[in-house]
């Protein structure tokens, strides 16, 4: 890296930059087409009550499955969304298909879906969208969350909350996704009416490491219990960090130890692990 890099410093053109320029560009055109021939799926993860290792709900996460390259995961495909507009279609085309899903699974069972700050600058957009899929799947209100990042809430923008405001009153849940990453502030947890938040997976793989990792979990479990809030940690992988993460007050679990994404066709019964 170049000393002092940023101010006066010129950035030249060079090949791999031409190159990444093109890939995305084809990654868009792509994209495009993706939101309408049926390439775009939505897989399932388990989240578990770690008390009964019951599947509580199932988070909807986005796959592009490309003809050449294979599954696309959504690190790479959502951010060219958002910086193209595609992912107005595809945040839409995601509520309705997990709300469609979630209605066919065993009673009681909630979905969650991640929404990106962009959707919300389509305020009416977001809530009719909501409002049909419920309707359409006849899925109740009250098995449905959304997933928001800090990102959204340091907008700190009237019509985000008016917005969130009324999706809480058709009965719809929202959840604090990767808490602790980026601009996190305990006082979010306390201004805003989450139902979940879901501590980031970072703090899970730190935990056998890092006092400072088993110090936020525990303080941000008994918060969120004071505030009538559950909290999900994401992450898990291990017995080790699931027995650690209990221990330090969590209800709430998901990761790879109870089950990984799956399509809708391979999802475990509410049991969780299957036994051979
Ligand atoms: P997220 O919402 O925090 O989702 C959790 C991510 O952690 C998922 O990655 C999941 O596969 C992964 N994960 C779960 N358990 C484990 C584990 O035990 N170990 C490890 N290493 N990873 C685990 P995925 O599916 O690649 O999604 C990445 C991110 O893309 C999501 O993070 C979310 O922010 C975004 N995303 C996914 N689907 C959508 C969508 O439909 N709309 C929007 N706007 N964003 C989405
Ligand atoms: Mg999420
Ligand atoms: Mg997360
Ligand atoms: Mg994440």
């Amino acid at each position: 890296k170049a000393k002092g890099a940023g101010r006066n410093t010129l950035m030249f053109f060079n090949p791999a930059m031409a190159e990444e320029m093109l890939e995305r560009h084809e990654i868009e055109v792509e994209l495009r087409g993706a939101c309408d021939d049926g390439s775009l799926e939505l897989y399932y993860q388990p989240i578990i009550d770690l008390k009964t290792q019951e599947v509580v709900s199932r988070e909807a996460l986005m796959r592009w499955r490309h003809p050449t390259r294979g599954m696309v995961p959504p690190g790479i495909f959502i951010p060219i969304a958002e910086q193209s507009g595609l992912i107005a279609n595809m945040g839409d085309w995601a509520i309705q298909k997990a709300c469609k899903d979630a209605a066919s699974w065993e009673p009681g069972i909630g979905v969650s879906v991640n929404i990106s700050p962009l959707q919300f600058r389509e305020p009416r957009r977001i809530v009719e969208t909501v409002k049909e899929a419920l309707i359409a799947s006849n899925l109740s209100s009250r098995q449905l969350t959304l997933e928001v990042t800090e990102s959204l809430l340091i907008e700190d923008n009237k019509v985000t909350f008016a917005v969130i405001d009324e999706l809480r009153a058709l009965g719809v849940a929202f959840a604090l996704d990767d808490f602790g990453t980026g601009y996190s502030s305990l006082a979010y947890l306390s201004t805003y009416p989450f139902a979940q938040v879901k501590i980031d997976q970072s703090f899970t793989r730190s935990v056998h490491s890092s006092e400072a990792s088993k110090a936020i979990i525990e303080a941000v479990c008994q918060l969120a219990r004071r505030l009538q809030m559950n909290v999900v940690v994401e992450g898990i992988e291990t017995e080790q960090q699931r027995i650690a993460v209990q221990l330090l007050g969590a209800q709430r679990a998901q990761g790879f130890l109870f089950g990984k994404p799956e399509p809708l066709s391979q999802l475990a019964p509410r049991g969780g692990r299957h036994v051979a």
